[in-house]
């Protein structure tokens, strides 16, 4: 049986993938398989449908600033181990720098500036006054302990101490680091900024805990951004929430609060995938409790069997879930499939598995440009990262401004706030694919640039 879609399948992209001038100009190698070249071409793309003056497609085409560091970090055996990091400033016409900082064993420079130009699109898209950064730092956060990581967090804000601050650039967390690292992060730049106001420097950081000035529905920022904007999108496509099927890879922060947050409005979560294992259950997972196995347990494989693996059982109240394989994840039939793990994951091969009928990407650049291809062309709808998951950095921003203001909301002012945001940016990209007649990332690219280009034109270029 054929797979079901909502959407006529899209006619070929109207411009081939990485044929933008700007390469040569600046010297780019052009490899398909390379995110930052996969990234800068979606921009591209969009800048050229937009005809954004050249000068600036070529300014948006690097970062302003690539810093790399080394430090070296006493290890609780006795010995050292050197460290890299990376902080990646991509521009700041809109406003100081701003983005997470990622601890993981696979991180490149490429991948930090990647996503240092989604930072970018993504506050222009939403309309705050930040520009693009991103950061990291190779290791593996799970393989060393509470004061291994807390030196390693101490000695990576220690290093780029003079390039970040509170109008400068503020990071926050992203895969791999959380809000104690935010408060360690902050309680560092604290002590080294020699800043009489110590109060001011809260705004360096944010998503830090609640207690530090963090604010009240932070953590749950992302995932609720990305229902705000599936509840926005998605009954008018046909598809309303109530008893909608989805499914989900990554059950971290985005995805676990994806989860949550759509079961609350009707929807069923029946399949599940994560670095530990994917899991199904038709009646839909009882979400609550599958964040709670993951919280004591590492990740979502094993949910309901306890400790000593027996087969599942009640798993029409959700309490557990059968073990599938990969493949049998990616072909569950579902009404919507959310990406909320790593970049790359979804390339034509499983791109050619899914059924569902549209993607909503919580994770940054889980669809390779050919797997979108595959999925527009079979008529699957794709809501892009910069809308999907801009949930995160807009309540950084109303964090920002309660640090600033020493004024703190309460949570049902949090999330008014970012659904007037989320709601906006998801009708200014459909505005814009209505205008100039695209897809739906270029549509958003398309509404993050015009913001740009405008402030850009007023501006100028200095001197
Ligand atoms: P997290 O570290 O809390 O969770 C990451 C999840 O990915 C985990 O469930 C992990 O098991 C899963 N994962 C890792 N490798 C995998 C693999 N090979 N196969 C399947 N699953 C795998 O991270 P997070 O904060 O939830 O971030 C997830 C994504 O959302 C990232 O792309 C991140 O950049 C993006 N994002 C996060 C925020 C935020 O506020 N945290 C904001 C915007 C975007």
């Amino acid at each position: 049986m054929a797979k079901a879609t909502i959407a006529p399948p899209v006619e070929e992209p109207k411009r081939e993938f990485l044929t933008s001038k700007v390469y040569d100009e600046l010297g780019m190698d052009r490899d398909p398989h390379n995110l930052y070249l996969q990234t800068i071409d979606a921009v591209l793309t969009a800048a050229e449908i937009l005809e954004l003056p050249h000068h600036l497609q070529l300014i948006l085409a690097q970062p302003k600033n690539e810093i790399m560091v080394h430090f070296p970090v006493r290890m609780n055996d006795g010995n050292f181990q050197l460290f890299k990091g990376y902080r990646v400033q991509h521009n700041n016409v809109l406003g100081p720098y701003k983005g997470g900082v990622r601890f993981h064993s696979e991180l490149h420079l490429d991948d930090v500036k990647a996503l240092s130009v989604l930072m970018t699109m993504k506050c222009s898209l939403v309309r705050i006054p930040f520009g693009g950064a991103k950061g990291g730092v190779k290791c593996d956060p799970r393989a060393i302990d509470r004061d291994e990581l807390m030196r390693v967090s101490r000695r990576f804000i220690t290093a780029i101490n003079k390039q970040i601050g509170p109008d400068l650039d503020i990071p926050a967390p992203d895969v791999g680091t959380n809000a104690q690292i935010m408060a360690w992060f902050t309680d560092t730049y604290q002590n080294m900024s020699g800043s009489a106001n110590k109060q001011d420097a809260l705004r360096v950081v944010t998503g830090k805990p609640v207690d530090m000035g963090g604010s009240l529905g932070r953590d749950k920022a992302t995932g609720q951004g990305v229902v705000d904007v599936v509840t926005e999108i998605l009954p008018s496509m046909g598809l309303p929430l109530e008893g909608m099927r989805v499914s989900l890879i990554g059950y971290g922060n985005v995805g676990s609060w994806t989860a949550r947050l759509i079961t609350e409005r009707g929807a069923k979560v029946v399949a599940v995938m994560d670095h530990t294992g994917a899991i199904h259950n038709d009646h839909g997972f009882d979400t609550a409790l599958l964040t709670e196995h993951v919280a004591a347990t590492g990740g979502v494989a094993g949910f309901g069997k306890g400790e000593s693996s027996e087969p599942s059982v009640g798993s029409g109240n959700g309490s557990s879930g059968e073990s599938i394989s990969e493949r049998d994840f990616y072909e569950t039939p579902v009404d919507l499939f959310v990406p909320a793990a790593l970049e790359q994951m979804i390339d034509e091969e499983k791109a050619g598995w899914l059924d569902c009928k549209v993607v909503a990407e919580a994770a940054n650049a889980p669809t390779t440009p050919a797997g979108e291809r595959a999925l527009l062309a079979r008529g699957i709808e794709v809501l892009p990262a910069i809308l999907c998951n801009a949930g995160g950095v807009t309540v950084s921003y109303f964090e920002w401004v309660q640090n600033k203001s020493s004024l703190y909301w309460d949570l049902e002012k949090v999330d008014q706030e970012l659904k007037k945001h989320m709601v906006l940016a998801a009708r200014r990209t459909q505005l814009a694919r209505h205008r100039y007649d695209c897809d739906l990332r270029t549509a958003a690219y398309i509404a993050a640039l015009e913001q740009i280009g405008r402030v850009y034109s007023m501006r100028g270029i200095f001197p």
